[in-house]
């Protein structure tokens, strides 16, 4: 890597442990290996290490590190499993997950044309080869791979989408952030008396998850 973006992504990592967002080795690893600005558009690239979302394309972000650090830790991600994400965007955030599943899989939801193909070619630079991005409406989930032992939702929902929860795996966790101006991360598992809450920090924004579970 460059030794700008060396040096800044080292900052990030600092600031992110310092502030608490970002706890565990194996998701610092994660961002080691990723690098963001290989998903940022060129005009962003000197903003690549800020903890900041950055714009991308039609109106969407990449979303911001502390906030892919925060969920992707709550998810806790397992070496072999099967993922399912709705809103791709960049994809640095299906990488990351690629990154920790390993052998495992990663299935990726995009409702835009033009993201999937910025994501599939953002994936390609740096030859991700467990993830499969799919062109189609993640509010209605991807039932064709399903169950999944993780599912990472990162566009607002003004509920959980009910085919999500039917995809979701015996034990697995879901995470989404849920509300309408402003969002409450929710972590949830699927457990034998029901969908019961783990996990929940308000104060988030993301943009809206859209379709025909998403928002009216
Ligand atoms: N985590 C991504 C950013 C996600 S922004 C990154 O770091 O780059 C949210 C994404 O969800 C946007 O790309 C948006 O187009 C997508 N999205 C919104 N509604 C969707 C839906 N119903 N199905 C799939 N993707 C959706």
């Amino acid at each position: 890597m460059e030794k700008k973006y060396q040096t800044a992504l080292n900052d990030l990592i600092n600031y992110l442990k310092n502030s608490r967002f970002l706890n565990d080795k194996k998701v610092e690893d994660a961002f080691r290996n990723i690098p963001r600005h290989e998903f940022v558009p060129s005009s962003e690239l000197d903003y690549a290490y800020y903890n900041e979302p950055l714009p991308i394309k039609k109106n969407q972000t990449i979303s911001q590190p502390a906030v892919v650090s925060r969920m992707t830790e709550w998810l806790d991600i397992k070496q072999g499993q099967k993922i399912l994400e709705i809103g791709t965007g960049s994809g640095w955030q299906t990488a990351i997950l690629s990154y920790l599943v390993g052998q495992g899989t990663v299935y990726s939801v995009e409702i835009k044309s033009e993201l999937v193909k910025f994501a599939r070619e953002n994936l390609e630079k740096l030859g991700v080869d467990n993830v499969d991005v799919i062109l189609s409406d993640g509010s209605i989930g991807y039932s064709k791979a399903s169950p999944y032992d993780r599912i990472m939702i990162t566009a607002a929902c003004t509920e959980i989408p009910l085919p999500l929860l039917d995809q979701l795996a015996d034990g697995g966790l879901l995470i989404a952030p849920v509300g309408d101006s402003s969002q409450s991360l929710v972590l949830l598992q699927k457990t034998k008396k029901g969908i019961v809450e783990i996990k929940n920090e308000s104060h988030y924004v993301f943009v809206p998850l859209l379709g025909k579970f998403g928002k009216k």
